[in-house]
């Protein structure tokens, strides 16, 4: 039987007498169509890292298209039913940890090309996401299910309500491609709101001494989303500075940080560069 399969999650819940916690986000999948699909799409390294493991739907299809999985479980309930299950996979490495306690710079696949693969709690979503993010490490792939509303709001349009800071900043360093929506009804137990798969593929070599000049001035630009750029700059550069940054992007004095576009950013960093 398929660990993603209601048959299998309902028998081993009972026999040990446990039940989802809320507290920590537990849905646990049960389709393993979707799961398998979900995991060879994800799987473009030997080495994948899952976060939230739970009773190892993910894990078990994850183990058909990767070499070795590490994954990261809160739960030290779930954790006895992983050990059990996983008892001969050797490729299978389960840490009883709160993924965000992690010291990413000294795992052992600190220097390998990795993927990553989970679905997420909805309540540690961005953090864990910004944890990887903001990472050293070799990351091919990140590949998560999020809540729907999450997943529209990382593919957010310039000008929407939900186009922020961040988005600029992902879309800078990733293609954010929105894989596919999933039902409410492949979970137990079946949460409120419907998922969606969405996957981060980098972009481009990490450049740390830019990226942190650049983040700094994309935050800087949203500071008060109601305010103009303008308004928003004025404490970091001079009225000179700023009309020759509006001009060179061809907007008008108005213009607000929401209304520009990665490319504009990138433009605003060379016109400041110029002096
Ligand atoms: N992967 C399983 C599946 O798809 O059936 C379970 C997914 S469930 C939505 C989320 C899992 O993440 C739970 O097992 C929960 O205990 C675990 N979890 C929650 N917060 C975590 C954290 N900060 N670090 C590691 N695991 C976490």
């Amino acid at each position: 039987m398929n660990i993603a399969s209601y048959g299998y999650v309902s028998k081993i819940l009972e026999e040990r007498e446990l039940s989802a916690k809320k507290k920590f986000g537990q849905n646990f999948l049960i389709d393993a169509n979707i799961v398998d699909k979900i995991a060879r799409n994800a799987c473009v390294a030997d080495t994948c890292i899952e976060i939230g493991p739970g009773l190892g739907a993910l894990s078990e299809m994850l183990l058909k298209y990767c070499q070795e999985l590490y994954a990261y479980e809160i739960d030290e309930d779930m954790v006895e039913c992983l050990h059990r299950v996983f008892e001969e996979e050797e490729r299978m490495h389960v840490e009883y940890t709160d993924f965000l306690d992690v010291d990413l710079e000294s795992v052992p696949y600190k220097d390998q090309d990795i993927c990553v693969c989970s679905n997420l709690p909805y309540y540690v979503t961005t953090p864990i996401l910004f944890k990887l993010f903001e990472s050293d490490l070799k990351i091919r792939k990140i590949t998560v299910m999020v809540q729907k509303e999450v997943a529209d709001r990382f593919k957010a349009d310039t000008g929407s309500e939900d186009y922020n800071a961040l988005s600029v900043i992902v879309r800078y360093l990733y293609d954010v491609k929105y894989e596919m929506s999933v039902s409410k009804n492949v979970f137990y137990p079946k949460p409120k709101v419907d998922s969606a798969v969405i996957s981060f593929t980098p972009k481009r070599e990490r450049d740390k001494a830019f990226e942190k000049e650049f983040f700094e001035l994309v935050k800087n630009c949203f500071r008060m989303r109601r305010k103009t750029l303008r308004n928003n700059l004025k404490d970091l550069y001079d009225e000179e500075m700023i009309s020759k940054i509006i001009t060179s992007l061809n907007k008008k004095d108005s213009v607000r940080a929401q209304e520009l576009s990665l490319e504009d950013y990138l433009k605003m960093m060379e016109v400041i560069h110029e002096r």
